[in-house]
């Protein structure tokens, strides 16, 4: 089998890779590669297997070894950490346990507690966790084992006649299993079909993937593709072309529109789903997806919702689908269909729940949907970070896709609503939900912070992002903003998800320039914050300017200017353009203005700079009136921070230095001389020690935070106590 044999997959063993590695890192390899592939299998979904003889640190002994990918991770990602590893005698012991029960079978409590044995197979002490898919690996007595959730197999296990289709497309080779909540029984309903056929190849799981197996793990991965792509091509000959999802009745917009049309409808719509807990969007627009909510059928296949059970723990039982005519209707009219569509969804939400509960169910969890279908728009996913509401768009589009297949063949079936509450409300799925941490401060939050390029700005971001928040890197400088945003990513990583369209398809962090004294700039880079994540939380304005006078003292006229404009009009700017934001979005928010402990202080020298910054003192204490009760506006009022700072460039601490006679050498370094010049004004405060950057940037943090939710109009100083500073 060679590369070019595939059209719908994607061949990518390389022996020359492979052929360097020890059993279990080609079982990763194998993994990271099937997984690169969203055709092949979603992100986070599916799992491999291979059984592997080693030596027993105990006995010295060569037992087998079953490896298989354990809870959590993802395939394309994963390194060997991501594998369990288990004595196959000690797993396979574990039936007799099983049997032992009266009541045995799927979704009994036997099935469940056998979660919990698998650690008593652990070989070697590996700390990573089983998923409840090992037995369908461990039982099945092959050494490699594939199970994917491939689009062309989903599409095949989704359609009405799904075993006779098995038979046609396969003729055999792939046998057929119904539906079942995976688990120990399900393992052992596969091995039962094996032992009645053993010469099947795999199976096609009920509305959920497929399983296939081998004595040799290339042998494996190509068996995996060429079932993956037969099927595929079947349904290519069967495509219906135009009339596929029953043709189109609406026409896509143009990206301008578009892009206008969501600046204005994301932060509504992220207020309207985020009143018990905020979202985090991804927009995702692709010609197949316009396709799909652009036609005929959209509605109906819609409302009968995924059916993969990897896709639906995301993107819910079904998405919310807007029935709007791009061509013809108005944006308001749009905002009113969705406000009725989200009561109607959280109502259907409510009575799906109330019809399939079990008495020991879970409480409901949040009625609101995680994906929005609109005619010429696209999809719109919401997560509770970035990197989950890409999943989302990824697992909805592959939705799209089984769809679309299985339509061409068949006719599409969803899982039965029990089954799938089952699965949504699983005990299993609870308790991995209730060991998750607790969420950071700022989780689901939209952070941006103006000036993050440098000094104050900088560390801000850093401090932020350490509390979970999405952050909005600003600068003037477009690349330091850039460089900012990118080393938090390196500290954060990018996420898991393969979706979102633009400026959507980002990580937690973006670098993005900004100019405060341009109303238009503020705008455009706040347009972009909403179509990156869908709306806007709390704003942090760092950005400041200070102008020496001349060695004679003297201002230009423009310098003046140049002051008011970046620390006066600009935070003002700032708040003016996002608080349409903040009113469309309705919920609380903050907005932090660093302002200094010179606007309280009056001395020589530094009258444009000084006066700027009483100004701003005020103008926290009139946005704060003029925002409430919606947004908290604060003051953060630093002094003399000259670590690392752009507002001390070189000549500036020069002139200080001299002023105060310093004594300093010119071929010193700046940060030295920083250095020199912070020590010089500790000893001018109450505390007598020099000022940094963490300082402020812990305050910035504090002020934006639930910490400080009851404080407004307020300027903080972090001046190590200037008494001439206080405020009164
Ligand atoms: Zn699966």
């Amino acid at each position: 089998m060679k590369r070019m044999d595939f059209k719908h997959v994607n061949y990518l063993w390389d022996d020359n890779v492979a052929n360097q590695l020890d059993a279990v890192e080609r079982l990763r390899y194998r993994s990271n590669i099937l997984g690169a592939d969203q055709r092949i299998t979603n992100t986070g979904g599916g799992n491999t297997s291979s059984k592997i003889k080693m030596t027993d640190p105990l006995s010295g002994e060569d037992v087998d070894v079953l490896w298989v990918k354990g809870s959590g991770g993802d395939l394309r990602t994963s390194t060997r950490a991501n594998f369990a590893s288990l004595y196959m005698n000690k797993f396979l012991s574990l039936e007799n346990i099983y049997n032992k029960s009266e009541i045995k079978g799927v979704k009994t409590e036997i099935e469940d507690s056998m979660v919990d044995m698998y650690r008593h197979a652990t070989f070697a002490l590996n700390p990573a966790t089983s998923s409840i898919d090992t037995p369908l690996h461990g039982l099945i007595p092959f050494r490699h084992v594939d199970h994917m959730h491939p689009i062309s197999a989903i599409a095949i296990a989704a359609s009405k006649d799904q075993e006779g289709l098995t038979q046609e497309v396969f003729g055999g080779e792939v046998g057929w299993v119904a539906w079942q909540r995976p688990g120990f029984d399900l393992g052992l309903v596969m091995r039962e079909e094996l032992r009645k056929n053993p010469n099947l190849k795999g199976l096609i799981m009920g509305q959920h993937g497929l399983i296939n197996w081998a004595n040799d793990d290339k042998a494996c991965y190509e068996l995996t593709l060429s079932l993956i792509e037969r099927a595929a091509l079947y349904i290519e000959q069967h495509d219906k072309g135009e009339k596929t999802f029953g043709g189109q009745k609406y026409e896509s917009l143009d990206e301008k529109t578009r892009d206008e049309i969501l600046i204005k409808l994301l932060p509504v719509l992220r207020g309207k789903i985020s009143q018990t807990n905020r979202f985090i969007g991804t927009v995702h627009v692709t010609e197949n997806i316009l396709q799909f909510v652009n036609s005929v059928n959209a509605p109906r296949l819609a409302e009968i919702g995924t059916s993969c059970p990897d896709h639906f723990l995301r993107t819910k039982i079904k998405p919310l689908y807007v029935d709007w005519d791009p061509q013809k209707e108005s944006v308001e009219s749009l905002l009113q269909k969705l406000e009725s569509g989200l009561v109607q969804y959280r109502s259907d939400y409510a009575s799906y729940y109330e019809a399939c509960k079990h008495p020991n169910s879970p409480a409901m969890r949040d009625p609101n949907p995680t994906v929005i279908l609109i005619p010429g728009l696209g999809l719109i996913a919401w997560g509770k970070n970035k990197s989950e509401s890409r999943v989302t768009a990824e697992f909805y589009s592959l939705a799209i896709e089984v769809m679309r297949s299985s339509d061409a063949i068949s006719e599409y079936q969803g899982l039965p609503l029990q089954e799938a509450f089952d699965i949504e409300y699983w005990l299993l799925e609870e308790a991995k939900l209730k060991r998750m941490p607790p969420e950071k401060e700022f989780a689901r939050n939209v952070v941006v912070v103006i000036g993050a390029g440098s000094g104050i700005g900088k560390a801000t971001a850093h401090r932020i992002a350490k509390e979970g928040a999405h952050v909005i890197c600003a600068d003037l400088s477009e690349p330091s903003a850039r460089d900012t945003a990118d080393e938090l990513i390196k500290t954060y990583g990018l996420g898991i998800g393969v979706a979102g369209t633009g400026i959507s398809g980002c990580g937690p962090a973006i670098g993005l320039g900004v100019d405060i004294t341009r109303r238009e700039s503020i705008r455009h880079t706040l347009e972009n914050v909403i179509l990156a994540y869908g709306g806007v939380d709390n704003i942090i304005i760092t950005a400041g300017i200070f102008v020496s006078p001349d060695k004679n003292g003297y201002m230009p006229d423009e310098k003046w200017a140049l002051t008011y404009a970046i620390n006066v009009t600009g935070p003002y700017l700032v708040a003016d353009e996002a608080k349409k934001i903040w009113q469309a979005q309705e919920l609380k928010t903050s907005l932090v203005i660093t302002t200094s402990a010179n606007g309280a202080v009056a001395k020589p020298g530094s009258v444009a700079y000084d006066t700027s910054k009483a100004a701003a003192n005020h103008m926290v204490r009139e946005l704060a009136i003029e925002l409430a009760p919606l947004v908290r506006v604060n003051g953060l009022a630093p002094a003399t921070v000259v670590e690392g700072s752009s507002m001390f460039p070189r000549e500036r601490v020069i002139s200080s230095l001299s002023k105060y006679n310093i004594t300093f050498d010119e071929s010193e370094s700046t940060e030295l001389l920083r250095g020199k010049l912070a020590l010089f004004y500790a000893q001018r405060t109450l505390t007598k020690s020099p000022i940094t950057l963490a300082d402020q940037a812990e305050i910035a943090y504090l002020l934006s935070s639930s910490k400080f939710s009851k404080t407004t109009g307020q300027i903080i100083s972090v001046d190590g106590g200037l008494h001439e500073a206080f405020l009164r």
